[in-house]
């Protein structure tokens, strides 16, 4: 099935639709900021330090979990994970019952596009390696956004019934 995405619910996915869905950005390992008053989360433009910022991919996708506690590994079983999400990400529009952009490769059928669209952090970013925590702050940035919540609850709701998420009513990823 080439347009899977469309038609198997996101935990029904084999493991290659899986990674396929992923469109490559590095958003997600970007570090991130919290207000401990109010809650809201930041993005910075300081990646983790195993992502490669030209290719957009981890040095070391297949032990990251071991290699950086807060990788965000996206599970069945780790729904909290999926809360971290930036808004434009795959996983997250399709549990909020998004389609994907344009530039989504599995749209697009080129790996490149979401490069070409500006969505991925390529020449964006700065290693972690390279800044030193007290200078976080400095590096916030508002074009990586976070997305709502997406609780527990909503999640194996959507698991139970097979449904989507009521649409979501945000910012269409394809302006930001
Ligand atoms: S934000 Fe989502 S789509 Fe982008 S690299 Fe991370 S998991 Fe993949
Ligand atoms: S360890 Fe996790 S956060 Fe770091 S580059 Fe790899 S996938 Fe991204």
């Amino acid at each position: 099935m080439t347009d899977f995405w469309r038609h198997k619910p996101l935990f029904s996915l084999s493991p290659d639709e899986w990674e396929a869905l992923c469109d490559g950005c590095g958003r997600c390992c970007l570090n991130k900021l919290e207000d401990v008053d109010s809650g809201e989360v930041y993005y910075t433009n300081i990646a983790c330090h195993l992502l490669d910022i030209t290719a957009c991919r981890c040095r070391d996708y297949a032990r990251r979990a071991e290699q950086v506690a807060e990788c965000l590994v996206l599970a069945r079983d780790q729904p909290a994970a999926f809360d971290d999400l930036p808004s434009t990400c795959a996983y997250r529009l399709l549990l909020e019952g998004r389609p994907l952009p344009e530039w989504h490769p599995l749209i697009s059928g080129d790996p490149e596009s979401v490069h070409a669209a500006g969505m991925s952090v390529r020449d964006k970013v700065v290693s972690e390696a390279y800044i030193h925590p007290s200078q976080f702050p400095e590096h916030i940035i508002t074009w990586v956004m976070p997305g709502r919540r997406l609780s527990e609850g909503l999640l194996q709701e959507k698991e139970e019934a097979g449904a989507m998420i009521p649409p979501y009513s945000g910012a269409d990823p394809k302006k930001e």
